[in-house]
């Protein structure tokens, strides 16, 4: 190398270092901690958060971070205050608890947008909140929130007030638990930009909450946040799981230390064997087994055999599956054993499954009248159905109803 090549390194070197020396390095941008939370509250309606504010204004007074997210805006509630009805008193209920949360100091709440939907049966509101955007907004919520524990309602079909609205709310949140934490679910939401305004990827990270908690709406009666009782009532919280230990009936923050732990696939338990022909309860309540199969929610309360409180004077829809995995149409029977004054409406009888198909089918029973000055408690009365084939029994359902003065639709 000439001496004037090797000058000109020297000094080429020289400036590089320079460069690199002036040079300071840039922060990547990173989540927004305005929104970090400790707890995540998941609701359906407007006022339901009232089941948990005792607890929260604990939280609070905590210092912990709490956010709130409601399934529906609660277009379909009574007006006592205006003339307005259905989205316009949507509108008017999405800023009523905006509000009242702002009071207790909870700035950070938001809507899924999902329609009321009046019935007890959770499928039905699932699917009048188009599932699959509910969830991907929670989802997208979860991860900009990173909340260490989520707190809902408890999914599950029990007699009580039991509203498939708060159920459909525990269950999207119990879906959001599990799937915010898999970089492979919804994964545009945590693409890196492509450019410096990046209108489709959001750049958010995979969080994975550390607990979820549920609390029951079922036989809670009409409580008024005003009333002195509502205040001192012990409220009662499940451990759906933890994935940071802690016992069950420890505190709620129990075992959770800051910063982020590894997503945690659930475990999924193996199916319950089934004979070649079978009959069993359909509907929310075989959707229910598989949800706490799904989640690894084993352990999770629900009522055996499965109940359900029902108005007088209604129709008790009975939903079943009929499962033949043989290689030829089976014929089977199905019959059921009522409590007096209680009919048969339709769906008794003889049918005919194909070789290989799950058919759905549905008994329909006329529940008696319950007389308006009936002073007596309703007790929940059991129904079975019998299910035959060629003379043997292939199942035997049991399903404990109540029949009440007044309940929300089946
Ligand atoms: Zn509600």
């Amino acid at each position: 190398m000439s001496r004037i090549a090797k000058a000109l390194l020297v000094v080429f070197l020289a400036v590089a270092s320079q460069n690199s020396a002036a040079q300071a390095p840039q922060a990547l941008p990173l989540p927004d901690e305005r929104y970090k939370v400790d707890l995540l509250l998941v609701v359906a309606h407007p006022d339901d958060e009232g089941a948990a504010t005792p607890y929260l204004a604990r939280a609070l007074d905590e210092h912990k971070r709490v956010a709130v997210v409601f399934g529906t805006r609660g277009s379909s509630g009574a007006n006592e205050a205006g003339a307005e009805q259905a989205a316009a008193l949507g509108a008017v209920r999405e800023i009523e608890a905006r509000n009242a949360l702002t009071t207790l100091g909870i700035n950070n709440v938001w809507f899924l947008g999902g329609k009321d939907t009046a019935s007890q049966n959770v499928l039905l509101s699932l699917a009048n909140w188009d599932h699959g955007e509910s969830l991907e907004q929670l989802v997208r919520l979860v991860r900009l929130t990173r909340p260490e524990v989520i707190l809902t309602f408890l999914p599950g079909t029990f007699i009580g007030e039991d509203h498939g609205d708060h159920q459909a709310s525990g269950l999207l949140a119990t879906e959001a638990f599990d799937l915010a934490g898999d970089p492979a679910s919804f994964p545009e939401q945590v693409a890196g930009p492509t450019k410096r305004l990046e209108p489709f990827l959001e750049n958010l990270r995979p969080w994975q909450p550390k607990k979820i908690y549920y609390f029951p709406d079922a036989d809670r009666d009409e409580k008024m946040a005003t009333s002195d009782s509502f205040w001192t009532e012990t409220l009662h919280f499940v451990l759906g799981k933890s994935l940071v230990g802690g016992s069950v009936t420890g505190d709620v923050f129990e075992g959770i230390t800051p910063g982020a732990i590894p997503f945690v696939r659930p475990e999924i338990s193996p199916e319950p064997a089934r004979p070649e022909l079978s009959v069993d309860l359909g509907g929310p309540y075989s959707f229910y087994a598989e949800f706490r199969r799904a989640h690894g929610l084993t352990n999770l309360p629900h009522p055996e055999p499965p109940e359900i409180a029902l108005q007088g004077h209604t129709t008790l829809v009975i939903p079943l599956w009929v499962r033949n995995r043989t290689g030829k149409t089976q014929e089977i029977s199905l019959a059921a054993s009522l409590p007096a004054g209680w009919t048969t409406q339709s769906g008794t009888g003889k049918f005919t499954v194909a070789a290989k198909q799950v058919a759905a089918a549905r008994i329909e029973v006329l529940l008696p009248a319950v007389p308006e000055n009936e002073t007596k408690k309703p007790e929940p009365q059991e129904v079975t159905v019998h299910a035959d084939s060629n003379g043997q029994s292939i199942g035997e359902i049991k399903l404990r109803v109540e029949v009440r003065k007044r309940a929300l639709p089946q």
